[in-house]
C-alpha cells in the first residue's frame, strides 16, 4: 500500500479509457482516497463509484480558477486535507503550424497550462500549511521532440510550458515539503485521440518505439503512483519518461 489514507486529487479522470482514470484506480489499489474531477459531474461521479467505495467525483472546469478553488474546498471540508494532485486534465488538436487559430490556441494553452496553473495554486496553500505534498503535471513527449505524434506545435507549446512550470514550482515549493514532478508520456491508447488515429499511423509510430507498442493507460498510472508515493520522497523537478523508448535522451 503505497498511498495509505492519502487524499488524491485527479483532474480529467472521468474518460473510461484515459490515463486519469487508469491513476485513480491505481491510486485506490494503494489505499488511497481518489477525488476524479472532470467537466461533467455524472460522469465524474460514475468513474469514482466504479472505483470502489470512498471515492468521490466532482465537477470541475481546470481553467476556471473558481472552480478549482471551490472543488478544493469541498475536498478540505470533507477530508480536512489533500495529499496528491495529479494535473492531468488536457485536450489535444492534429493542427499544423498554420492552422491554429486564436480559438485553437486558447482551447489547449487554457485546459493543458491554465489548468496545471489553477489547480496546483489551488492545493498549495493547503499542502503549504500541512507541509507536505505531491502534484504531478502531465506533459508528453511532444514538448520534449517538438509533436510530430499527434498534437500540434500549440500542443507541443502547452505541455512544454507544463515543463518550465513544474521545475519552477519544483524550485519554489520544495523548502515547504512539496515536490513537483512531470510524467511526459509517448503514444498511450486513450480515447483523446478521437478517430483521427489511424491503423496506418499507429503503425508508422511503432516502428520508431524500441519497446515496439504503443503505451497504454496503466504504463503511465504507475509512473504517477511512483511519483505520488513516498518511493519518489527526495524526488523533485523531474521528468519520468514514459514513452517505450521513443524518445531517448
Ligand atoms: P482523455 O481524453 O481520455 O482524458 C482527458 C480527460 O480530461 C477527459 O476526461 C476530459 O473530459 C477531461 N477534460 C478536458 N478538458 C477539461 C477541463 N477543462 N477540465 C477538467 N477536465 C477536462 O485523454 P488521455 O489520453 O487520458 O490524456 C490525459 C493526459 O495525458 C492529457 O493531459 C494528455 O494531454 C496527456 N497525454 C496523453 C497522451 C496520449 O497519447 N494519450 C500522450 C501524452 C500526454
Amino acid at each position: 500500500m503505497l498511498l495509505s489514507e492519502k487524499v488524491c486529487i485527479i483532474t480529467g479522470a472521468a474518460s473510461a479509457r484515459g490515463i486519469g482514470r487508469a491513476t485513480a484506480r491505481a491510486f485506490a489499489q494503494h489505499g488511497g482516497r481518489a477525488i476524479i474531477l472532470d467537466l461533467n459531474e455524472d460522469q465524474a461521479k460514475t468513474a469514482a463509484a466504479d472505483i470502489g467505495e470512498g471515492h468521490r467525483g466532482l465537477a470541475c472546469d481546470v481553467t476556471d480558477k473558481g472552480a478549482c478553488l471551490a472543488a478544493v474546498d469541498r475536498v478540505v471540508s470533507e477530508f480536512g486535507r489533500v495529499d496528491v494532485l495529479i494535473n492531468n486534465a488536457g485536450i489535444t488538436q492534429p493542427l499544423k503550424i498554420m492552422e491554429i487559430e486564436p480559438k485553437h490556441y486558447d482551447a489547449v494553452l487554457d485546459v493543458n497550462l491554465r489548468g496545471t496553473l489553477y489547480m496546483s495554486q489551488a492545493v498549495i496553500p493547503r499542502m503549504r500549511q500541512q507541509r507536505s505534498g505531491a502534484i504531478v503535471c502531465m506533459s508528453s513527449v511532444s514538448a520534449q521532440r517538438g509533436g510530430g505524434i499527434f498534437g500540434g506545435p500549440h500542443y507541443s507549446a502547452a505541455k512544454g510550458g507544463v515543463l518550465g512550470l513544474a521545475k519552477a514550482m519544483a524550485r519554489e515549493l520544495g523548502p515547504d515539503n512539496v515536490r513537483v514532478n512531470s510524467v511526459a508520456p509517448g503514444l498511450i491508447q486513450t480515447d483523446i485521440t478521437g478517430d483521427k488515429l489511424t491503423d496506418d499511423l499507429k503503425g508508422q509510430i511503432v516502428e520508431g518505439i524500441p519497446l515496439k507498442r504503443l503505451g497504454v493507460a496503466d504504463d503511465v498510472a504507475n509512473a504517477c503512483l511512483f511519483l505520488a508515493s513516498d518511493l519518489s520522497s527526495y524526488i523533485t523537478g523531474a521528468v519520468v519518461d514514459v514513452n517505450g523508448g521513443m524518445l531517448i535522451h
